[in-house]
């Protein structure tokens, strides 16, 4: 007899380990299937994890190498990274985390099936690697995730073409990196590498870096990037990319139309991540498909009764679905509501944080000045530098500012995006202003500690109402 779930989720990542505990927590029976060796899918493995634990150490190598400023004398001579040692200790960050989500389903008693999930047909699941076993699941969450997309035209050799899946293990700080994209894969990894000492360019098609940022912080990381040495080569197209034994021939096309080389020893490609649904049999159970990926509505609906698709996976809406950890986790906890017959509501995706942990790090949330001038607002904006500061100051991180977008009508504060130290932090008070419909008058009159980098999300208020205390 097939064991019988009321929910059986396939995928183990952050959307689909969340909405397995949320289900559980309310009532129901749950297993999850998933075909990795550890749980927490992209996000612990090859992704948020990982990729932070790297620029944790570059930020402290960035500090050992100013080790004359902070006054601490190193005895041996130059400061130099140690890839044994940093691998070693983000693995040990990665394995405890990936351990606990384990506890975790050990607490909620959810079934962990180690192997690949296809849809079987109505209510059912077929486990076909692996622990291979047919599943009885009243309601499937499909929760299977993304993985790396690659360029028309440029082969991904893994070695030499590679995508973050093995950056995040390249056990040699290379001589020189060519990156193309400049999300948050692409800046991120610039930051790693060019502060563990490779050469790094970054190409990136459209005509700035992060594009979909405020245009003030895309010029602002573009002057700190240029500062540290990174070169930003914006409105550039790779054409071809060929591995050789040394190395990578890159061909990109300026905004000038002329043709440019570049060698490096690896390119990585971060030009965005598209859905797993290989093998799913998605399409043969007749869910509704959107270029790959899988349809749902507001409360994560597919086309086919009592299945439902969370997370890097969906298309909702006909709008662009955020590719983000915190955003996959907060629709498995509706869906598992929403299964569980609570009251589950539709998330506001304009209120989702974007976090770039580059250096400087970037936090933004709701509009760009350009796209609250596209909707019509009356925007009026105040900004501040983090450099006048005594926190930032004290930190030796001096770049970027906090800049707030509001309507000038009804002082709303519509976005806010800032770029500097501790911002995928401070972004977390920028959310809730957004979250409860704050007026710039309410942040003025929220105080804010001192000394704090906090000070410039107040000082930022005052300035979009005329003037801030300190400048
Ligand atoms: C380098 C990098 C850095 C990132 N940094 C951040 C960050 O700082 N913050 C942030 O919010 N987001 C970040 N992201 C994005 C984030 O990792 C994803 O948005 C998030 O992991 C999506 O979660 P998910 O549950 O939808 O899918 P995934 O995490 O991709 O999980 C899907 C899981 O399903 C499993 N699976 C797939 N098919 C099957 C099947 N048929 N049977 C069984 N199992 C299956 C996979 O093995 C996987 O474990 C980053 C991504 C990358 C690549």
């Amino acid at each position: 007899m097939p064991a019988s779930y009321d929910v059986v989720v396939i995928g183990a990542g952050t959307g689909g380990y969340v909405a397995a505990i949320r289900a559980s927590q309310l009532g129901k029976k749950v297993a999850v299937v998933e075909k990795q060796t550890s749980l927490g899918g992209t996000c612990l493995i090859w992704g948020c994890i990982p990729t932070k634990a790297l620029l944790e150490h570059a930020h402290a190598f960035k500090i050992v190498l100013n080790s004359d400023e902070w006054g601490i004398a190193l005895p041996y001579g130059a400061p130099a990274i140690d890839m044994r040692q940093v691998h070693a200790r983000k693995d040990r960050i990665v394995t405890g985390l990936t351990k606990g989500i384990e506890f975790l389903f050990k607490k909620n008693k959810i079934d962990w099936i180690k192997g690949t999930a296809t849809l079987a047909g109505r209510g059912r699941v077929e486990v076909v690697e692996g622990e291979k076993q047919v599943l009885e699941a009243a309601e499937i969450v499909i929760a299977t995730g993304s993985s790396p997309r690659g360029v028309p035209g440029i082969e991904i050799d893994h070695t030499r073409v590679i995508t973050s899946d093995e950056a995040i293990h390249l056990q040699e700080v290379p001589k020189s990196l060519v990156i193309l994209g400049s999300g948050a894969v692409g800046v991120e990894f610039a930051s790693i590498f060019r502060r563990f000492g490779s050469d790094v360019t970054i190409i990136e098609l459209l005509p700035r870096l992060v594009p979909i940022e405020d245009e003030a912080v895309s010029a602002e990381l573009e002057k700190a990037f240029k500062k540290q040495g990174i070169r930003s080569l914006t409105g550039t197209k790779a054409t071809k990319a060929s591995a050789t034994g040394a190395g990578v021939e890159i061909e990109a096309q300026g905004p000038d139309g002329k043709t440019q080389k570049l060698t490096a020893d690896i390119l990585l490609v971060a030009t965005g991540r598209g859905p797993v649904t290989t093998g799913l049999g998605a399409e043969a159970l007749g869910i509704a498909m959107e270029k790959g990926y899988i349809k749902v509505d507001t409360l994560y609906r597919t086309s086919v009764p009592n299945v439902s698709a969370i997370g890097d996976v969906i298309a909702i809406d006909g709008r662009a679905h955020p590719q983000l950890a915190h955003v996959s986790s907060a629709e498995g906890i509706v869906v598992a509501e929403r299964l569980a017959g609570r009251d589950a509501r539709p998330l506001n995706y304009d209120h989702v944080p974007s976090c770039t942990y580059c250096d400087p790090e970037i936090g933004s949330v709701g509009l760009t000045e350009a796209a609250a001038k596209q909707q019509g607002y009356e925007v009026r904006t105040g900004s501040f530098p983090f450099g006048v500061l005594g926190r930032a100051r004290m930190a030796g991180e001096t770049e970027g500012f906090v800049k707030i977008v509001a309507d000038k009508k009804y002082d709303e504060v519509l976005g806010v995006h800032m770029i500097g130290p501790r911002s995928t932090e401070l972004v977390a008070e920028a959310v809730l202003a957004l979250r409860l419909e704050c007026t710039v008058e309410e942040l003025v009159k929220t105080i804010h500690a001192h000394p704090t980098f906090s000070e410039a999300i107040g000082e930022a208020a005052h300035a979009a109402h005329g003037a801030a205390i300190h400048m």
